[in-house]
């Protein structure tokens, strides 16, 4: 398991509020935001529904504190995280996969799912940099992002990246490509 790959688990999180939109209204939210990670299906009460949303809002401080340029504010958020959940690694070797590590198999959903978002964060951030993480700049919407570009200046979420205008030229109907942009 590539621990970096757990830092799409805090841009899922805090994406499901944009602006004006957000899917983690109730638990019947909660469980969709879950339902894709199998490590962290099991029974959810309110006071989960309740820490998801307060670890949204702490991912969310990182990621505004990053893209505003204040790199201590952010790796001091980051470092309160994985202090207030701590990794807990198990080697395994189930089902024919050769050992491989788990981590967090124990606890309630919210802290593993919080321990693996902040995780994966910290390793990305120390292998490609803090000044990738981004707040998207397009009306309406807020989304965080990981800019894996090479000059690391994109200001939009992937989905209104479509919608800059150097972009959405190449994409015109006249080069026989619609650009979508979503109605929000
Ligand atoms: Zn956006």
């Amino acid at each position: 398991m590539d621990l970096g790959s757990y830092a799409d688990l805090a841009i899922e999180l805090v994406n499901t509020q944009q602006r004006d939109a957000d899917t983690l209204g109730d638990l019947d939210g909660l469980r969709e935001v879950l339902a894709p990670h199998p490590h962290m299906v099991g029974r959810l009460a309110h006071r989960d529904l309740d820490a998801m949303r307060g670890l949204r809002a702490q991912l969310r401080e990182i990621f505004v504190a990053a893209d505003a340029g204040d790199e201590e504010g952010a790796i001091d958020r980051l470092n309160t995280l994985l202090i207030q959940h701590p990794v807990h690694p198990q080697v395994s070797g189930h089902d024919g996969l050769g050992w491989h590590l788990h981590v967090n198999e124990g606890g309630s959903i919210p802290d593993r799912f919080a321990a693996r978002a902040a995780m994966g964060l910290a390793v990305k951030i120390s292998d490609q940099g803090l000044d990738r993480l981004g707040v998207c700049r397009a009306d309406g919407c807020g989304r965080v992002f990981f800019d894996a570009t090479a000059d690391r200046a994109r200001r939009h979420c992937p989905r209104h990246h479509a919608d800059r205008p150097n972009v959405a030229a190449h994409r015109s109907p006249r080069n026989g490509v619609t650009a979508e942009v979503p109605p929000d």
